[in-house]
């Protein structure tokens, strides 16, 4: 069943809509929500929706899937002077994934008093408070309309996959600490080569929005009305921008699919998932930046291994008079992987270049310098 919701029309003649793609029957357990392209330049989760819708309708879905193929029509239609502008709105709402609600503090007041000793029955009734809380906010721009009209659909899904990718990198996985290894299936199956994990990586992103207020609950009431981690939620990285072909899409999608049978959303039989790389820290991931604008001349690419002072690319500035002076080294300055890296060849100051996984975390933390 495909099921529209409209966006509000924001500017007079124009109307949005979400395109819903639900299968099984509405509250059967487990639930999963898949979205793509909530960053609406990242397409390689698009065709991967495509993929796996195509394989559930012909699964037997014992549980409920929701899959919202195209998550952000808003961006999608940012194309400025031939560009695509699909990670920021053009009208000033900020990152597409960023600033999604936090249900947290109206739920609680919501489950004072509510929550007993059942681990079950305290979902349940977690839930409940997580869509009254839902319920009671009222969006007041088209962008904040989207962010409430996405998690509105996922909120109540045991797993919640929201399908990015970077601008050129290996598959990898960003999630939060207490929902590892319990992601593992996820990683092992697409073949991430980086998990990084965090335990609130700042500025309220979709996973993050939808896991993590069952982690504050939890520890706001304590042990003695048992709050359990009901949703686990992972933004997942599907390589880079350009990495789109239906051979890589259905590869995906059949392990997505293997990853909703083991988990008894679908029924069938799936043998153990192939193992899961080794997690390493969001804040031990170093973002190799420009100290000074020019040309982006790489000597690694995404998915090698490097030691500290290896050479990842050097930013060359084709004006300087001195030769000597015109090539700036970025080194690595961790042992890692060359998780992802920009794909443009030009950088102005400032503007990140590579990001190497590292084990060991750095001084920065948080998702601010990401192409996720
Ligand atoms: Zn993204």
């Amino acid at each position: 069943m495909v099921e529209e919701i409209p966006l509000p029309c924001a500017r007079l003649g124009t109307r949005r809509v979400l395109a819903v793609h639900r299968f099984g029957t509405p509250g059967a357990r487990p639930k999963a929500y898949l979205q793509a392209a909530l960053h609406a330049d990242e397409t390689p989760g698009m065709l991967v929706a495509h993929h796996l819708i195509r394989l559930l309708r012909k699964a037997t879905v014992t549980g409920e899937v929701v899959v919202v193929p195209v998550a952000n029509p808003v961006g999608l239609a940012q194309v400025v002077e031939g560009t695509h502008v699909g990670r920021y709105a053009l009208d000033g709402g900020g990152n597409f994934n960023r600033q999604f609600p936090d249900l947290t503090d109206a739920a609680a007041e919501r489950l004072t008093g509510a929550l007993g000793g059942d681990p079950v029955e305290n979902v349940r009734l977690v839930r409940a408070a997580l869509h009254a809380a839902h319920a009671g906010l009222t969006p007041v721009t088209e962008v904040a309309a989207l962010r409430h009209a996405l998690l509105g659909l996922a909120l109540d899904a045991d797993l919640v996959l929201d399908l990015h990718c970077d601008q050129e990198a290996v598959p990898h996985l960003y999630t939060g600490e207490a929902l590892w290894p319990a992601l593992s299936d996820v990683a092992g199956e697409l073949g991430c080569e980086a998990v990084l994990l965090e335990r609130d990586s700042g500025g309220t992103p979709f996973d993050e929005a939808c896991s993590g207020p069952w982690r504050h609950l939890a520890g706001r009431f304590g042990s003695e009305t048992p709050v359990p981690p009901g949703c686990a939620a992972a933004t997942v990285e599907l390589r880079g921008k350009a990495d789109v072909s239906d051979t890589l899409a259905e590869a995906d999608a059949r392990a997505l699919l293997r990853v909703l049978v083991r988990r008894g959303v679908v029924a069938g039989e799936a043998a153990p998932p192939p193992p899961a790389c080794e997690a390493t820290p969001l804040a031990g991931l170093e973002r190799l930046t420009a100290p000074r604008p020019g040309v982006i001349a790489f000597h690694r690419v995404v998915g090698e291994r490097v030691a500290p002072g290896d050479l990842v690319a050097e930013i060359v500035d084709p004006t300087a008079a001195d030769l000597a002076q015109a090539r700036t080294p970025l080194r690595a300055g961790v042992a890692g992987l060359v998780m992802a890296r920009s794909n443009r060849r030009f950088a102005g100051m400032g503007e990140l270049v590579a990001s190497i996984a590292g084990r060991e975390p750095l001084q920065r933390t948080g998702r601010g310098l990401l192409f996720d």
